[in-house]
C-alpha cells in the first residue's frame, strides 16, 4: 500500500498547478515523474481476467491482508476512512486541549469529544442521566401517555431517499425533506421502526443461523435489563423479543422500502386515527412536535397501520419494558463499561462478526461526527481540502456529465420527448464538491464537558429541531446529507443534486498524480455512479425539479424495465454463500448506477486521451484494474450476510465484476466465450 504514504505531498504538489485535470497532466515534461499507476503488487496476474476479474485485480492483496480485529470488513474504502478518522482525531484532541472561546464550535466539538472520552465520569454517573426518561416510561398508565412517550422519543434518524437509511430502533422514523409531490415545500415523512436487530428478516426468517441470532438477542436484552437492575429480566426479555417479532411481521421488506412509488402516501394528520387505529396519534404528534404539519407522507402505510394496532393489542406493561430496554440500549455507548461491552458482544460480535471492539477514541470520533458533523467538517476542510481540489474536481464532474449527455444523444431506443426531459435533468444537476455552501449554526446547542449522555441526548434533539425548523422554510437544494469528513458520495433525487465530501476526494480514488486511466477508473466511476443515480430505477421517477412524476413514454419505460430485468437476473445469480444469493432487485439501483457510471467515465476517459501523452493517459487495462481495485475489500461472514439481507449495495466483489457489461473490457483483456464472466453481446446490460 505504498501509494498511500505520499498523500499530502502529492496532493499539495499537483493541486498548486490549479488547472483542469488534463492540463495538469499535459504540462508534464521529461523531468516530470511518471504518473501513478494502479497497485500492480496487489494483483494476481495468474488468474484469468475473464474468469475472475476481482481476483485478477486484487488477488495478492486478498491473500496477504488480514481484516483488523476491530473491524468487520477492510479494503480501499477503509483506508480512506482510517485517514479521515485520524485527521478528525487530531482536530478533536486539539480542540479538547485548547482554549477556544466558550460557545464556539471548536469548544463544543472539543467538549463533546472530551466528555465521550471521560470514562471515570461515565462510570460515576451510571444510569443517573437516564433517570428522568426511565421515570417517564414507568409513569405510562394509559394509551395517551404511551403515545406521548413514543412521540417524545422520535428523532430525525432515517433518510430513505438520499442515504437509503431505513432503520431505527425507535417505534417510528421521521425524515423531513422536500414533498415528493410539491418541490416548493418540506414535509415530514413517517417510516416503520422499532426493531433492535437490523431488519425484519432477522425476526421472521427460519433456519438455525437466524434462530441462534434471535436467542443471542434475547440474551442480550436480558443482560441489559439485569445490568440496569430491572427485576424479572429473563421473562421480560422474552416478551420484548416477542413484541419485536410482532412488529417485524408487519414491517415492509427492504426491497419494498426502496420502492419510492409505494412510499408516496400523503395522509392528512387528522386522518391517522381512522387509517391506523390503535395509537392516540394526537398525543404522539404533539409530543413529537409535529402539530404544525397538516400532511405527513407515510412511507410504510401497512406497517404504520400494523404497528398502531399492536399498540392497542399488546399490554401496556410490555410496552413499558420495551421502551425501558431501548432507552438504555440506545445509550449504551455512553454508559458504564459493562453496558458498552454487552452492546459490543451482540451488535459487534454476533451481528457483524467483529472480534475486538474499537478503541474508545475511534468511537468518540464517530460520535462527535454524528452529533456535530458540520462543526467538525468546517475545521476539517479548512485544514485538509485545498481550494484547488474543488475546481479540479468540478472540471472532472463536468467532463463525465458531458459524456453522459452524449450517451443520451446516442440512445436509439428513447423517444425525443423522454430524451429532452433526461437532458433537462442532467443540465440542472447541482453538484456539491467537498463541503456545503453554508454551514449549520450550532449556537443554541449546549455541550457540557463531563456529561456524555446528556450531550448525546441534546445533540439528537438539536438535530431534530433543526429538521423540524425546515417545515417553515422552502426546500434548499444546496442542503448536504453527508458531512465533509465522510468517505462516501450521494445523489439527492428530490434536490437533483450530488454530494462529494472532501474525505472521498483522496488517493487512491482521486489521485491528481495518477494517469487519466487510473483517475477515471476510480473517482471517475464514482462520479459517474452518482450522476447515474438520477437515472436509475428510483431516480428516473423524479423530474428535473425533484417532483415524483412519470416523464417516460410507455415504450421507453418498457425498454428500461427490460434492461433492468436483465441486470436483476445477472446479480441474483451471484451466490457469496451456498445458502445465500445476492438480491438483484434490492440492489438494482446501485447496480444500474455502477454499470452506467463506469460506462460514462470510460467515455470521458477516452475523450481525454488525445490531449495527453500515452503515459499520462494510461491504457484501458489500467482503467479497468483501477476500477476493480477501488472495490477491493474483505468481509467477515456475519457482516457479508447482513449486507446481502439489508443493504442496497451488492458485495464489492460483484460491483467490480460489472465490467463484464462493457464491450471495452472484453477487448482490453481478450475475454473469450466459455470464461466465467463472459456475457454474449446481447446479454451485456446497457441501460444508458
Ligand atoms: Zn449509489
Amino acid at each position: 500500500m505504498t501509494r498511500f504514504i505520499p498523500i499530502a505531498l502529492v496532493a499539495s504538489l499537483v493541486f498548486t498547478s490549479g488547472c483542469g485535470r488534463d492540463q495538469a497532466a499535459r504540462s508534464a515534461d521529461a523531468a516530470t515523474p511518471a504518473p501513478h499507476d494502479v497497485d500492480r503488487a496487489g494483483m494476481d496476474v495468474s488468474v484469468s481476467t475473464g474468469d475472475d476479474f476481482f481476483r485478477y485485480a486484487n488477488g495478492a492483496w486478498l491473500r496477504t491482508t488480514e481484516i483488523p480485529p476491530d473491524r468487520s470488513n477492510y479494503g480501499t474504502w477503509s483506508v480512506l476512512f482510517d485517514q479521515a478518522q485520524q485527521r478528525t482525531r487530531a482536530l478533536l484532541e486539539a480542540a479538547a486541549a485548547g482554549t477556544a472561546a466558550a460557545g464556539s464550535d471548536e469548544r463544543k466539538i472539543g467538549d463533546y469529544y472530551a466528555g465521550y472520552m471521560d470514562e471515570p465520569a461515565i462510570e460515576a454517573k451510571a444510569l443517573t442521566p437516564l433517570r428522568d426518561r426511565l421515570a417517564a416510561i414507568a409513569a405510562i398508565a394509559d394509551t395517551r401517555t404511551l403515545a406521548a412517550q413514543i412521540g417524545a422519543s422520535l428523532r430525525a434518524d432515517v433518510d430513505p431517499l438520499n442515504n437509503t437509511n431505513y432503520h431505527t430502533d425507535r417505534l417510528f422514523g421521521i425524515w423531513i425533506s422536500q414533498d415528493l409531490n410539491d418541490p416548493g415545500r418540506n414535509v415530514p415523512y413517517l417510516l416503520q421502526g422499532g426493531l433492535g436487530m437490523p431488519d425484519r428478516d432477522y425476526y421472521v426468517q427460519a433456519g438455525p443461523r437466524m434462530e441462534s441470532t434471535r436467542s443471542a438477542y434475547r440474551a442480550h436484552i436480558a443482560a441489559v435489563l439485569k445490568l440496569a437492575a430491572v427485576a424479572d429480566a429473563e421473562a421480560k426479555a422474552a416478551r420484548i423479543l416477542d413484541l419485536e417479532h410482532k412488529i417485524a411481521a408487519v414491517h415492509a421488506t427492504r426491497t419494498e422500502s426502496v420502492d419510492v412509488s409505494k412510499a408516496n402516501n400523503p395522509w392528512p394528520r387528522g386522518d391517522f386515527g381512522r387509517r391506523a387505529p390503535g395509537i392516540d396519534w394526537a398525543a404522539l404528534f404533539h409530543a413529537a412536535r409535529l402539530d404544525q404539519a397538516a400532511t405527513i407522507i407515510v412511507w410504510h402505510p401497512a406497517a404504520i397501520t400494523g404497528i398502531a394496532a399492536l399498540v392497542k393489542r399488546v399490554p401496556l406493561e410490555t410496552w413499558r419494558d420495551y421502551l425501558v430496554f431501548h432507552a438504555i440500549d440506545r445509550r449504551a455507548a455512553v454508559l458504564p463499561k459493562a453496558f458498552v461491552d454487552e452492546q459490543f458482544a451482540f451488535y459487534g460480535k454476533v451481528l457483524s462478526g467483529t472480534p475486538q471492539q474499537q478503541e474508545r477514541w475511534k468511537r468518540a470520533v464517530n460520535a462527535t461526527n454524528g452529533a456535530l458533523g458540520e462543526a467538525v467538517g468546517k475545521l476539517y476542510v479548512q485544514r485538509f481540502f485545498p481550494p484547488a481540489a474543488k475546481a479540479q474536481l468540478q472540471q472532472m464532474v463536468a467532463n463525465i456529465a458531458g459524456a453522459f449527455d452524449r450517451r443520451l444523444d446516442g440512445l436509439t431506443w428513447m423517444a425525443p420527448k423522454t430524451k429532452a426531459s433526461a437532458k433537462a435533468k442532467l443540465g440542472t444537476l447541482k453538484v456539491g464538491i467537498g463541503y456545503p455552501d453554508s454551514w449549520r449554526d450550532h449556537s443554541t446547542l449546549e455541550v457540557v464537558r463531563g456529561d456524555a449522555l446528556g450531550n448525546a441526548e441534546r445533540a439528537e434533539l438539536f438535530d431534530y429541531q433543526y429538521h423540524l425548523g425546515k417545515l417553515a422554510l422552502p426546500p434548499d437544494r444546496s442542503e448536504w446529507w453527508l458531512t465533509p469528513q465522510t468517505v462516501n458520495a450521494l445523489n439527492l433525487p428530490a434536490q437533483n443534486a450530488l454530494n462529494f465530501p472532501a474525505a472521498i476526494l483522496e488517493p487512491p480514488f482521486y489521485d491528481p498524480a495518477a494517469s487519466a486511466a487510473v483517475r477515471y477508473g476510480a473517482i471517475g466511476a464514482i462520479i459517474g455512479h452518482e450522476i447515474s443515480h438520477s437515472f436509475d430505477d428510483q431516480g428516473s421517477q423524479f423530474d428535473a425539479g425533484g417532483r415524483l412524476t412519470n416523464w417516460w413514454t410507455p415504450e421507453d419505460l418498457a425498454h428500461f424495465k427490460a434492461a433492468s430485468a436483465k441486470l436483476v437476473a445477472q446479480y441474483s445469480a451471484y451466490a457469496p454463500f451456498p445458502d445465500l444469493h445476492i438480491n438483484g432487485q434490492l440492489t438494482l439501483s446501485e447496480n444500474i448506477a455502477d454499470v452506467a457510471g463506469i460506462s460514462a467515465s470510460y467515455d470521458a476517459y477516452r475523450a481525454s486521451r488525445g490531449q495527453q501523452t500515452d503515459a499520462q493517459a494510461g491504457d484501458d487495462r489500467s482503467f479497468f484494474i483501477s476500477y476493480g481495485q477501488s472495490w477491493r475489500s474483505k468481509y467477515r461472514e456475519e457482516l457479508a450476510r447482513q449486507i446481502v439481507l439489508t443493504d442496497g449495495h451488492a458485495l464489492d466483489e460483484y460491483r467490480a465484476d460489472t465490467v463484464r457489461n462493457l464491450d471495452a473490457w472484453y477487448s482490453a483483456f481478450d475475454v473469450k466465450p466459455g470464461q466465467r464472466l463472459y456475457l454474449a453481446p446481447p446479454d451485456r446490460v446497457r441501460v444508458w
